[in-house]
C-alpha cells in the first residue's frame, strides 16, 4: 500500500512496482497504466485492478496482447455520482455555492425579492449525454424527483427506458443541445468523445442552458467554456473534473456562474468502501484462477 498521504511520482511508482513483484495492482485514475508500467511490474503480474469505473488512464490494448487482466468497479458508485449530479446542478441552478459565499462575505443585509435569482430544475428539460448507468439514473431522478422531460443521446437507443420514463432520444447531439436547459455528461473519455462538447457545441446550447459534467474533464474544451460562461453564451456550468487535473483552466475559477468540486462524485464513505471491495474481489477472482466479475475488455 502507498502509505504516504499524496500520490507517488511515476518514477516512485514505478519503482514501488519493481520492487515489489506483486502478482496483482490495484490502480487509481490518477495513474497512467501503460507498457511501461506492464515492464516495471514484470511477468508474474496477473491483474491490474482500477479503483474507478472509468479506464481511459489504462493501456487496454497492450494489456490484452500480454494476456493481463484489467479491472473496474462499475454499478457501485452510480448512484453516488448522479446523486452528485444532482448536488452541482441544484448548487448551479440554485445558486448555492455563490449564495454561500455571498453570505459569508458579509454581503445579506436583508432579503430582497430579485436577490440572487437562480431557476428552477422542476419541469425543465434534462439532456443526458450517455444514457449509461450514470446517466440512466440522472434521469430517474430528474423524472421522479423533479418532473423534468428527458432526452438523451447516445449510440445505444434504449426503447424500455422511453416507455418507462417518457425520455425522448435524440439521433444527432446538436438537436438535444438547442433543446436542453440542462446538459448533463456522462460518457467515458475514448479519443471519439475529447472535446464532444467544444466551443461549436457550447453556441448551440440555449444561452438560458446550463452545463454540468461528471465523467471525465476532457470530454469539453475547458477553454472554449471559459469564453463561453464570460461571454454568456450559456448560463452557466458545474464541474466535477477538468481537463488537466487538478489545474483549472486559467480565469475559471474567478467565474461566478460555475460550480466546482475536485473531483468527488464517487467520494462517499459508502461508496468509495464499496469500490474498495469490488475492486479487492476482481483480484482475489483473478488470484484464484476464476474469471474477474468486471473484466475490461476492447
Ligand atoms: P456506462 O458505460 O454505463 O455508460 C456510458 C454510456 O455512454 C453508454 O451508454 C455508452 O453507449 C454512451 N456513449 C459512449 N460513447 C458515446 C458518445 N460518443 N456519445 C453519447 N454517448 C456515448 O458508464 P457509467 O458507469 O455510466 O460511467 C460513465 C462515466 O462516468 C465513466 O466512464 C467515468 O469516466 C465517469 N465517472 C466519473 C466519476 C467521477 O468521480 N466524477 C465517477 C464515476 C464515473
Amino acid at each position: 500500500m502507498n502509505s504516504e498521504d499524496r500520490l507517488l511520482s511515476r518514477e516512485e511508482f514505478l519503482g514501488e512496482l519493481r520492487k515489489g513483484k506483486y502478482d496483482a495492482v490495484l490502480t487509481q485514475l490518477t495513474e497512467k497504466i501503460d507498457e511501461e508500467v506492464y515492464d516495471a511490474a514484470g511477468p508474474q503480474a496477473k491483474i491490474f485492478a482500477n479503483y474507478a469505473v472509468g479506464y481511459d488512464n489504462i493501456d487496454i490494448a497492450s494489456a490484452e496482447k500480454r494476456g493481463l487482466m484489467i479491472t473496474n468497479t462499475p454499478g457501485v458508485l452510480t448512484n453516488t455520482v448522479a446523486e452528485h449530479a444532482f448536488a452541482l446542478m441544484l448548487a448551479i441552478a440554485h445558486r448555492v455555492a455563490e449564495g454561500d459565499r455571498f453570505t459569508r462575505a458579509g454581503k445579506y443585509v436583508g432579503w430582497a425579492p430579485m436577490l440572487l435569482l437562480g431557476n428552477d430544475i422542476s419541469d425543465k428539460t434534462i439532456g443526458i449525454v450517455g444514457l449509461g448507468r450514470i446517466g440512466s439514473r440522472v434521469a430517474y431522478h430528474a423524472v421522479k424527483g423533479f418532473d423534468a422531460k428527458v432526452i438523451y443521446y447516445d449510440p445505444n437507443r434504449n426503447a424500455d427506458f422511453e416507455k418507462e420514463y417518457g425520455a425522448v432520444y435524440k439521433e444527432k447531439l446538436e438537436d438535444l443541445l438547442s433543446e436542453a436547459d440542462f446538459v448533463s455528461i456522462h460518457v467515458p473519455l475514448m479519443e471519439s468523445t475529447r472535446h464532444l462538447i467544444n466551443a461549436e457545441r457550447m453556441a448551440q446550447m440555449k444561452p438560458t442552458a446550463y452545463l454540468v459534467n461528471t465523467s471525465r474533464g476532457p470530454i469539453v474544451d475547458e477553454k472554449a467554456l471559459v469564453g463561453a460562461l464570460k461571454n454568456k453564451v450559456i448560463k452557466g456550468a458545474a464541474l466535477d473534473v477538468f481537463e488537466e487535473e487538478p489545474r483549472l483552466a486559467p480565469g475559471l475559477a474567478e467565474l461566478e456562474n460555475v460550480v466546482l468540486t475536485p473531483h468527488l462524485a464517487s467520494a462517499t464513505e459508502e461508496t468509495r468502501a464499496a469500490m474498495s471491495r469490488l475492486a479487492a474481489e476482481n483480484i482475489i477472482a483473478a488470484l484464484s484462477g476464476e474469471t474477474p466479475l468486471n473484466i475490461v475488455k476492447i
